[in-house]
């Protein structure tokens, strides 16, 4: 029944969209793809980077993984696979993307089994908390910052705290962190609130996530941004000294 609804929406796609859209397909197909954008996005089904943004095919280069995470460069790199690291530097190095936005969002899953620890369902699954833990320490300081607060408002606060950290790990990379010092590349901390429809994007002087409204956005990380101010920790101290949310 499932598989129905996909095969239904090709048909649909190959009828309607493609075929509206057969110069631009046919120009990808000719010329390749130049997106400037690259979106690393969470793999949950709610929050699609290319819907959400309304995108064309070509227009974003896309990763998806738990959580909407970059884990920090190897310098020098192992031989073991690393799926996230290995799609940033093909859309840095090979495609110089302009862009590199880090789109966490709320309700995240991979970020509450986090948080929730060895009392989570997925405690005992061979991947997913050895991936999150990429967040760890993240997470162990909002649980001691936010300390007595409400189990959503810590996971809200490590599900923001954890996009800035990604972003922070972005800058791990020698070759990212050259094309940012060169202003060629931003890099972009944003955070979805699917119940809200809202897009936030953090703000690097107030240490806070603040609502995106029409087309303006500050980059989170450009030429000159100090790394002292992308620490997610100033994130969750901002947290701590607001008012509960929840
Ligand atoms: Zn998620």
């Amino acid at each position: 029944m499932a598989l129905d609804r996909l095969l239904k929406g090709f048909a649909d796609f190959r009828l309607g969209y493609y075929r509206e859209h057969l110069d631009l397909f046919e120009k990808l197909a000719t010329e390749g793809q130049s997106p400037k954008i690259l979106i690393i996005g969470c793999a949950d089904a709610r929050v699609d980077p290319g819907i959400l943004t309304q995108t064309r095919p070509g227009d974003i280069f896309t990763v998806r993984n738990i959580a909407a995470m970059v884990p920090p460069a190897l310098v020098p790199p192992d031989q073991a696979q690393h799926g996230t690291s290995a799609a940033i530097e093909f859309a840095v190095r090979g495609l110089d993307v302009e862009h590199v936005v880090i789109l966490g969002h709320a309700l995240c899953g991979g970020i509450a089994a986090l948080v929730d620890g060895s009392e989570s369902v997925y405690a005992g699954y061979d991947y997913v908390s050895t991936w999150t833990a990429v967040a760890r320490t993240v997470r162990d300081v909002a649980v001691h910052d936010l300390a007595g607060r409400p189990r959503e408002e810590i996971v809200r606060a490590v599900e923001q705290a954890a996009v800035v950290n990604s972003v922070a790990n972005l800058m791990t990379f020698p070759w990212l962190a050259e094309r940012v010092a060169a202003g060629k590349l931003v890099l972009h901390a944003w955070w979805f609130n699917l119940t809200e429809g809202q897009l936030y994007a953090f703000n690097s002087d107030s240490a806070t996530f603040e609502p995106v409204k029409g087309i303006e956005v500050t980059p989170t990380v450009q030429q000159g941004t100090k790394l002292s101010s992308i620490k997610p920790e100033r994130l969750l101290l901002a947290l701590a000294n607001k008012k509960p949310a929840f």
